[in-house]
């Protein structure tokens, strides 16, 4: 834990301690929340710059999640830094960051994504458990916070559209924003994982983005056959020697498989293991 706050940012290391400080916001003010498992990149900050330009106080969580890791290697092996990260956070403009101990996010509401493909494939196929634990984490922060506003990230474009399905259903007054992949000069979309790919891995990473430019040329040059679409996006994928989970194309207001024509915005969306590193990338197209 980060000895002191730099200044300008009100460090909350429990629960209470987050409590009293959300007592003292008046009502009527707009407080913009953004959650993160911390090893912050420019992805995060700008989301968090987005959430202080849009609203009158910011929080950011930092909380490496245990239940959305199936797999227990990668949850101790997850990077972690919380005094560079709460520097970046006040040059972000943010005013306080809620460093929650385990005991503090316990929770006897377990929150499951609603039935359909965002909930039974995709992420939710290949990290059994992540959707679930993501979303009772997500709804604990919505709890203990009471945010106007929240911000995700569309990297992760399937826990925007369980997070906005949840805020629909439970937290109605939420408002719920996406911002935009970041990503390097060369189009690796940013990513905590980034720091642990080798020099060689790290060129093979470039794969998934680069499959998503080929698929992006290929309905640019006319291409409208869904299957077509979703071989270029694989065989592009697996040209670079990556593990590749899925190659797929979604609707983007449904989470379903596209189809049967891609009259609508559609997402290409992408995982793959590199090494030891499992990294996902996804591109919104289509549509007027
Ligand atoms: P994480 O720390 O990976 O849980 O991510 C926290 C938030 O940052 C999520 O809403 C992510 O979608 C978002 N995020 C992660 N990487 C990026 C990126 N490269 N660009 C934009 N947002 C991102």
């Amino acid at each position: 834990m980060p000895a002191k706050a730099p200044p300008g940012l009100t460090l909350l290391e429990s629960r209470g301690a987050l409590r009293e400080w959300r007592e003292d916001i008046p009502e009527g003010l707009s407080l913009g929340f953004v959650p993160t498992m911390g090893s912050l990149h420019e992805g995060h900050l700008s989301l968090a710059r987005q959430a202080a330009s849009t609203c009158s106080k910011t929080v950011v969580s930092i909380f490496v999640n245990p239940l959305q890791f199936g797999d227990s290697e990668d949850f101790s092996r997850y990077p972690r830094d919380p005094q560079a990260d709460c520097a970046l956070l006040a040059d972000a403009a943010v005013d306080a960051v809620y460093l929650p101990e385990p005991a503090d996010m316990e929770t006897m509401l377990r929150r499951f994504p609603a039935e359909g493909p965002a909930a039974e494939c995709w992420e939710a196929e290949f990290r059994p458990g992540h959707c679930e634990g993501m979303l009772t984490v997500v709804g604990e922060f919505f709890r203990q916070i009471g945010p106007t506003h929240a911000f995700f990230g569309e990297k992760d474009a399937q826990q925007l559209f369980l997070v906005r399905e949840m805020a629909a259903a439970s937290f109605p007054s939420l408002e719920v924003i996406a911002g935009p992949t970041v990503r390097e000069a060369d189009g690796l979309a940013l990513s905590s994982r980034n720091a642990r790919l080798t020099a060689n891995d790290r060129k093979h990473a470039l794969a998934l983005s680069a499959s998503l430019a080929v698929l992006a040329g290929a309905w640019k040059g006319g291409e409208r056959g869904i299957a077509v679409l979703e071989k270029i996006l694989a065989a592009s994928l697996e040209q670079e020697g990556v593990q590749v989970e899925y190659a797929s194309l979604v609707d983007d207001s449904t989470f379903h498989p596209a189809g049967p024509s891609l009259s609508g915005p559609w997402r290409a969306c992408v995982a793959a293991r590199v090494g030891g590193v499992r990294l996902i990338d996804n591109l919104l197209m289509g549509g007027p």
